[in-house]
């Protein structure tokens, strides 16, 4: 006899966890199975894990924004243990220079204002008394380095920054995962790992389970794709991807592990910062150190993989995204050696993520999070539970779109938004900024 449970989920990352968690406390039994030997270990463990409040659509900040106060609460919120310790949120905010590309950031102050953010603008003069080393000049647009003009200030000056103080990191991602499943499995959720998914089975018109590469079956009338680099080879073998206007496929990225500019002492001193100017963002990193990654300018090719077959050395993206930031911060060096990770973003069409049914009944999807839903996470896990519970009950989601309390916040979410029926939304950054 095959074994049976209540729900399915593909995928132990922090996402898939956090919806495990969720669907556990909604008293369902998920079986949570992963390719990989422990939870966190896919793109979670490569996450720079920045928390910050501003995206380029309403209901992305506010879920955003959300997020702030789960990651400040995480203990109360898992309400377990972890024999290996808890992930820790670092506040130390984040600081979002004005620029040409970014509009100088009124729309974003706009939509900040709307949803009850707290910033604070910062003066050229009040960047230079937080950031000794910064080099106000503009550079933009962002270059390649073969460029002659790669380096040269355009004459402009940057005109100032926007300050959140909601926004921060998380010290270790795949702990976080960790943390989750800890919490999911003491709410009656079980995890099994070396474990692939193989076939997606469907009888009478839905889905009955999925097939594992050892050719265990394992029967169950909810099944959800949290894959995340490979969503696309989920959804593809459970048959639903032609249905779907919004798609996801893997996108190569890199993030460079750096000392932190001379006289700037940035893990102490420090804020996630993000520059569109020189196309890069960054946080600080243990041991004085900097983590930095590209915020995808145009002019740099998007390297499109197949997630069982790219690159994991570094790449000349590397040395590009640590020569971008050496213009703001002229005092960073560029070691010789090469440290930090390479890795894969789940990018969907707009860089919005698809948390959905599908056009297969019981089938449902929390994908192409676009290198930016790590730290929305505990909120997708709930709303993903919420859509399953209320679909499952017989609502038509499409039709109907569920909604989502933020109850910190105060605020309410469709969870239509993140539809994969919808349009490509053209407020989105398209790029890692969400
Ligand atoms: C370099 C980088 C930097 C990032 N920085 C940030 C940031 O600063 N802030 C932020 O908010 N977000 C960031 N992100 C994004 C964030 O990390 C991801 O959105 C999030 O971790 C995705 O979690 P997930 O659970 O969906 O996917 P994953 O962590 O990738 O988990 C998917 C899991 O599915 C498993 N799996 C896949 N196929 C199968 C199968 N057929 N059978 C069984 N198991 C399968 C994999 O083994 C994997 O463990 C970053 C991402 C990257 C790569």
């Amino acid at each position: 006899m095959a074994e049976t449970r209540d729900s399915i989920i593909i995928g132990a990352g922090v996402i898939g966890a956090a919806t495990a968690l969720a669907l556990a406390r909604k008293g369902w039994k998920p079986l949570i199975v992963d390719a990989l030997p422990a939870a966190g270990y896919g793109s979670t463990s490569a996450s720079c894990a920045i928390i910050r409040p501003y995206y380029s659509t309403v209901d992305g900040s506010a879920i955003a924004y959300e997020s702030h106060f789960y990651w400040t609460g995480w203990r109360a919120f898992l309400g377990a243990d972890d024999e290996r310790g808890l992930a820790r949120y670092v506040n130390c905010g984040c600081t979002l220079l004005k620029t040409a590309q970014n509009g100088e950031l009124a729309a974003t102050m706009t939509l900040m204002d709307e949803i009850g953010v707290p910033y604070e603008e910062l003066s050229p003069a009040a960047l230079e008394a937080r950031f000794p080393a910064i080099d106000l000049n503009a550079y933009a647009p962002p270059k390649r380095p073969e460029d002659p003009a790669f380096g040269t200030p355009n004459g402009a000056r940057i005109s100032g920054a926007v300050y959140f103080p909601t926004g921060g990191y998380v010290t270790d991602p795949q702990l976080a995962a960790h943390n989750l499943q800890r919490a999911a499995e003491a709410a009656g959720a079980t995890f099994r790992f070396n474990s692939r998914v193989t076939e997606i089975n469907r009888r009478d018109g839905r889905v009955a389970g999925v097939t594992l590469a050892d050719g265990t079956a394992i029967e169950a009338p909810v099944v959800v794709n949290v894959a995340g680099p490979h969503s696309f080879k989920v959804n593809r073998i459970a048959g639903v991807e032609d249905a779907m206007k919004i798609h996801t496929r893997a996108l190569r990225h890199e993030v460079a592990h750096v000392p932190s500019p001379a006289g700037l002492d940035f893990e102490r001193d420090g804020t996630v910062f993000s520059d569109s100017d020189t196309g890069t963002y960054c946080r600080p990193e243990t041991g004085c150190h900097v983590l930095i990654g590209s915020e995808d300018p145009a002019c740099d090719r998007r390297e499109w993989v197949d997630p069982d077959d790219y690159n994991t050395e570094f790449s000349e993206q590397w040395r590009v995204m640590v020569m971008r930031l050496a213009q703001r911060f002229p005092e960073l060096g560029i070691p010789g050696k090469t440290r930090g990770v390479v890795s894969l973003y789940d990018v969907s069409d707009d860089w919005i993520p698809i948390y959905d049914r599908s056009d297969l009944p019981g089938f449902y999807m929390a994908v192409g999070t676009s290198g930016n839903q790590f730290k929305n996470a505990p909120v997708a896990g709930e709303m993903m539970a919420e859509l399953i519970a209320a679909c499952e009950a017989g609502r038509d989601h499409d039709r109907d779109p569920v909604t989502f309390r933020l109850r910190h916040i105060g605020r309410e979410v469709s969870v239509g938004f993140y539809s994969r029926r919808r349009e490509v939304n053209p407020d989105s950054s398209f790029s890692v900024l969400g």
